[in-house]
């Protein structure tokens, strides 16, 4: 199949090279000329370029830029398309992109690769990126069912975890396991650099090991990853934080009073609850 990337950074290209590696033929647009020999020069596509025009022939495109120029992306993109070429985009937000995405090109389905690391860029892209990881595919009462049936058989080829859910429940759940523990681990990141005893500070980066590269991998990552899931989730992320603001409250105010029963009981539980989400 012809396959058109647009944003080949961490996400993008490390898709281009996946299905590079299943014998499709891959046509990358970047805002970067740099970014698109450099895409040629290592073979993560055949073809680069900065100017949507060169997907004029592709059957199927995957948006893989930053969350706030999927649209603007997709609007420009419309006048190239072959009318049966199927859109789908990889944005971490799906509410404010579908709705809009499927009244620009009929063809869109929305998708969201549960994958990442805290790099970003050409340079991060790599194979492996999404084996065994979940992929959200977000249709709408409207999308065509060849669109879904075509992308769910492609993004299928990737070793994944197909889930379907609407536009709003993903971004009702992910504002819960996705964008607000970013705002976490960044606070937590945070609250460690207002250590303002330097032998302590110092003391504090020696120690920090596995615990806390857990702790801050998601708030220490993409910046402007984490404030377009702020913005454009917004609602949700609010509600999310809310609820996480609440829990700690609780854990600040049984410490205070040094009621360890309450603390214990709750530790205990979350110990419970972690497999229910991750293994
Ligand atoms: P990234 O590494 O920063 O890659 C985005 C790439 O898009 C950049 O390398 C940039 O390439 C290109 N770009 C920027 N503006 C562009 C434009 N106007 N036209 C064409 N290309 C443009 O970010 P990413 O982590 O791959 O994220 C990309 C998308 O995947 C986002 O929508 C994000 O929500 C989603 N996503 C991210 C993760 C994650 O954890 N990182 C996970 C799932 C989904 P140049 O070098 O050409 O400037």
């Amino acid at each position: 199949m012809k396959i058109g990337i647009v944003g080949l950074g961490l996400i993008g290209g490390s898709l281009a090279l996946e299905f590079g590696d299943r014998a499709h033929e891959l046509w990358g647009v970047s805002r970067n000329p740099e970014t698109c020999k450099a895409a040629i020069a290592q073979g993560v596509v055949r073809h680069a370029s900065t100017d949507l025009a060169s997907l004029s022939e592709v059957e199927f495109v995957i948006l893989c830029s930053p969350i706030p120029t999927i649209l603007p992306i997709l609007e420009k993109l419309t006048q190239y398309l072959a009318p049966e070429a199927i859109v789908t985009d990889a944005g971490s937000v799906k509410g404010a992109i579908a709705a809009k995405a499927t009244a620009l090109w009929p063809n869109f389905i929305g998708g969201h690769p549960m994958a990442g690391n805290t790099e970003t860029g050409l340079q991060a892209a790599h194979r492996g990126l999404f084996e065994g990881c979940t992929y959200v595919l977000t249709p709408v009462d409207a999308t065509p069912p060849r669109a879904l049936e075509v992308t769910r058989s492609l993004i299928a080829t990737l070793n994944v975890n197909l889930v379907l859910a609407t536009p709003e429940a993903h971004d009702d759940a992910v504002a819960f396991i996705s964008h607000m523990p970013v705002f976490v681990s960044a606070s937590a990141i945070s609250a460690c650099t207002s250590i303002t005893e330097p032998d302590t500070l110092k003391l504090a980066q020696t120690l920090a090991s596995s615990g806390f590269r857990d702790t801050s991998r998601v708030g220490g990552g993409n910046s402007e990853l984490g404030l377009a899931m702020a913005q454009f989730n917004r609602e949700a992320v609010l509600r999310s934080l809310r609820v996480y603001r609440d829990c700690l409250n609780d854990c600040l105010a049984w410490i205070d009073r040094e009621d360890w029963d309450s603390l214990q009981s709750f530790l205990e539980k979350q110990h419970q609850h972690r497999p229910d989400f991750v293994e």
